[in-house]
């Protein structure tokens, strides 16, 4: 029997609805893998879940004014509703609001600081000289050191670098503007330097998109940093004991929750980390779906913690990566309210036709761009062919530019798709348009 393949299908921040976006991107795809997956006969654990600890999630309340404790309840009802009725589906569930996930992830993380392999570290963060705050994801901004976009302290969008208040220059408080401080702090730390070899070997063996390996060559030149996985600060899950007044990093929670989500769902009776990761005799390796952005943290950190905790075994397969998908030819906006929501797209729609019409524009090697009127025209298109009428033909022009498009970006050095791109013009040659195009010249060698 083949080894067990755990799916992760990352958990949205519940900082807002799930837009069509975030749909085109990893979570539709990871059901779709999955699901073929299974058909075939291989075994896969799917994870998914919800991400309350970000502090992106306290700003946006502080910023509606409104409860924290409604605002995920609301946006937790409308994320779970997207994923239910767009057929997205999960053997695992991490929750972090349940008892037994807030108790597991301090246990796991208080073992590894016990036992030397997250070591206490003297080392420098910073806080924000005015409100206190301490300056790390949400609360800090500043330019990416790698490429000079605006970022917070996470990761850079469009370069997918790692960012902190530690790294990012012009740094300031995204709360108040104030000044960064530096405090000198005794945290623990994830020492990912002496991972090295062990992410190397995972980075060869991976099935890994070039704008992952790019982030990833950068730190074959320079050293992997000292990461904190817990530091004093307002929001978070709370740790106990010797580290009593810290709460868990987030990202160090979810790469610690893929840990336990998988070990939990085969093991449940497990409660300590030999028995968590002696669940994990039976899995054989992990594939990402995830934006872009947070290469850092699925090729490296998530890898770097398993290895830590003591799975010896190569973790990482692999990822599927997305960029990010476009509205009537704009980014995705909730502060202009440029967005369509997820939940309410799927319950007035047919929702087999969205997963097919965000897999057929899906904006998995360009950003691809959603439109109202090439969606109804797919509808119309697709419906008959669904119900069996085969007969009912060519494509609707509407729909031409986006396969043109396609076609287009198959033929590129990185994804060369020859065939993918054949599919594509022949598709809009038959709406009649098409022939002066690139990919008519270069397929047909003109
Ligand atoms: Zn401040
Ligand atoms: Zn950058």
């Amino acid at each position: 029997m083949t080894g067990l393949t755990v799916i992760v299908i990352p958990q949205p921040t519940v900082n807002g609805p799930l837009h069509i976006g975030h749909l085109s991107g990893p979570f539709l795809a990871a059901d779709i893998a999955a699901r073929a997956a299974r058909l075939r006969g291989e075994r896969v654990l799917t994870l998914a879940g919800i991400d309350v600890h970000p502090n992106y999630v306290l700003t946006k309340a502080e910023n509606l004014g409104m409860d924290v404790g409604e605002m995920v309840t609301k946006f937790r009802t409308q994320i779970t509703t997207a994923f239910e009725l767009a057929g997205v589906g999960y053997d695992a569930f991490l929750d972090p609001q349940s008892e037994a996930y807030r108790a597991a992830i301090p246990k796991i993380l208080g073992e590894l600081v016990d036992n030397g392999t997250f070591p206490m570290r003297d080392l420098i963060l910073h806080r924000c000289a005015d409100c206190g705050r301490t300056m790390h994801h949400s609360y800090v901004v500043g330019k990416c050191a790698n490429c000079g976009s605006g970022a917070n302290g996470l990761s850079c969008e469009p370069c997918g670098s790692f960012t902190s208040a530690q790294t990012l220059v012009d740094a300031s408080c995204a709360r108040c503007g104030g000044t960064p401080e530096p405090w000198p702090v005794t945290v623990p730390v994830i020492p990912l330097e002496e991972y090295r070899d062990r992410l190397v070997g995972q980075w060869m063996q991976a099935e890994l998109p070039g704008r992952v390996r790019t982030v990833l060559e950068h730190y074959l030149y320079v050293p992997l940093p000292d990461y904190p996985v817990a530091y004093p600060t307002n929001w978070g899950i709370e740790c106990g004991g010797p580290l009593a007044g810290m709460r868990v990093d987030f990202p160090t929670e979810l790469g610690i929750s893929y840990l336990y989500g998988p070990a939990n769902a085969l093991r449940p009776e497990a409660t300590n980390l030999a028995e968590w990761v002696g669940a994990w005799r039976d899995i054989e390796d992990v594939w990402h779906f995830n934006g872009i952005d947070n290469a850092f943290y699925f090729a490296i950190l998530y890898p770097a913690i398993l290895a830590a905790a003591g799975i010896s075994k190569p973790s990482m397969r692999g990822a599927t990566v997305n960029e990010l998908y476009l509205l009537e030819g704009q980014k995705f906006s909730t502060s202009r309210n440029h967005a369509l929501w997820a939940d309410e797209f799927l319950a007035a729609e047919d929702a087999e036709l969205v997963r097919l019409y965000l897999s057929w524009d899906r904006p998995d090697r360009y950003e691809s761009n959603f439109t109202d009127a090439g969606y109804r025209a797919f509808c119309a298109w697709v419906q008959p062919l669904l119900a069996g009428d085969g007969a009912t033909g060519a494509l609707p022009v509407e729909l031409a530019a986006a396969e043109l498009e396609r076609a287009e970006q198959a033929l590129h050095l990185v994804g060369f798709d020859s065939a993918l791109a054949v599919r594509c013009l022949l598709n809009a040659l038959s709406t009649g348009t098409g022939r002066d195009s690139v990919a008519m010249a270069a397929l047909l060698g003109r």
